[in-house]
């Protein structure tokens, strides 16, 4: 076939953003035949959807296999004069694979363990699935979009394939997403950080760092072992080459009684000195099962007023979508009938110090 073929499936997948080839009625009917024959369109299944109130969706998907993710739109509400509410900043969090292998403790997806990496074209139809139930145009004079990485898996885990969906996504011949409007977020795998930093395009890049120290850290993130340590994380961190006006993102779940103290905050100020980067805390977003609790709101107060103290910007994300259980990977975990392993539990202790040993 003559290559402006090519280039007109091309467009009706990434620019039309076709569910079906028969929206691509234009194509002589011989090439669709063998395009649905050859080629099924990666159409994602809704399997469930939950609307919090502050605004927030989360979808379960299902892919052709029948396994299921999570993705979430998170509208951010603006206010036109005169009180008139209006959404023209969009936040879409899509999934990178079936589940997760890193094995973080406080983490849903972690007791998912691994099923399976997401293709490109999964993780790509993600985000035409959230842009068309939710009607959003990004492009000049339309809707400003910001995509995470930040659902189920590990990115860098899944390398070959997420950065596949980067170029997609920033395509100039499809939805041509800014880079920089794109995050992605690790649990911080050393060697795929310093690789990331010599792509192009190439996202910015959030690390999960929760700890201030090799010992918590190792606790609370297995992969944190065999990677050379907090001084490997960082030092890939320090050297990661960064845009004029680009900064790192790290982010802090707050756990109560284990990371939330100002000692914490003040080794987490010393370690990050010096590094063009900001700090998102994340007060642990909690449900069942998991043995650990959110910290008290003035705890997460006093922290961040540490961190700017000695001049590191630092935000606190609230929970969104609590009523809906937003936390990484609940929706999914809610399906599956596998049980936690036990965890000891003493009477008597503060959560926090029993929260401790358990670790
Ligand atoms: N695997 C990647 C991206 C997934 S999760 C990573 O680890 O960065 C995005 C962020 O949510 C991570 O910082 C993760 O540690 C955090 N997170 C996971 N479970 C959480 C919970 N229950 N409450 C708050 N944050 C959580």
């Amino acid at each position: 076939m003559p290559a402006w073929r090519g280039k007109q499936i091309y467009s009706a997948l990434h620019q039309q953003r076709i569910q079906a080839w028969s929206e691509a009625a234009y194509l002589p009917a011989g090439l669709l035949r063998s395009l649905e024959e050859e080629w099924p369109a990666p159409a994602l299944g809704l399997s469930r959807s939950f609307t919090s109130a502050d605004g927030t969706v989360r979808y379960l998907l299902r892919l052709a296999d029948g396994a299921e993710i999570e993705a979430v739109y998170l509208p951010i509400e603006e206010f036109e004069a005169g009180g008139q509410k209006s959404v023209s900043r969009h936040t879409f969090c899509i999934s990178s694979q079936v589940g997760c292998a890193a094995g973080c403790r406080f983490c849903f997806t972690a007791q998912l363990g691994l099923e399976r990496n997401l293709s490109a074209g999964e993780i790509v139809a993600q985000v035409y699935e959230l842009l068309r139930r939710h009607g959003v145009c990004p492009g000049t004079g339309g809707d400003r979009l910001n995509l995470v990485y930040m659902g189920m898996g590990e990115p860098l885990l899944n390398y070959t394939a997420v950065m596949e969906s980067v170029r997609r996504l920033t395509d100039a011949g499809g939805l041509a997403l800014p880079p920089r409007r794109i995050t992605l977020s690790t649990a911080g795998i050393v060697e795929k950080i310093r690789r990331l930093g010599g792509e192009s395009p190439r996202p910015r890049l959030a690390i999960s760092l929760h700890a201030s120290t090799d010992e918590l850290r190792a606790r609370l993130m297995p992969l944190h072992r065999g990677q050379g340590g907090m001084r490997a994380l960082l030092d890939a961190a320090r050297e990661f080459p960064l845009a004029p006006r680009e900064s790192l993102t790290f982010e802090y779940v707050l756990l109560r009684g284990l990371n939330d103290d100002l000692g914490e905050a003040r080794r987490l100020a010393r370690l990050l000195s010096g590094l063009r980067a900001k700090i998102n805390l994340i007060p642990w977003n909690g449900g069942n099962g998991l043995p650990f609790a959110p910290p008290a709101m003035r705890r997460v107060q006093a922290f961040q007023a540490c961190l700017t103290a000695a001049g590191l910007p630092a935000w606190i994300r609230h929970p969104r979508g609590q009523d809906i259980f937003a936390a990484c990977g609940q929706l999914a975990r809610a399906g599956v009938a596998r049980q936690l392993p036990p965890f000891p539990h003493s009477a008597g202790t503060p959560a926090g110090l029993e929260m401790r040993d358990a670790l």
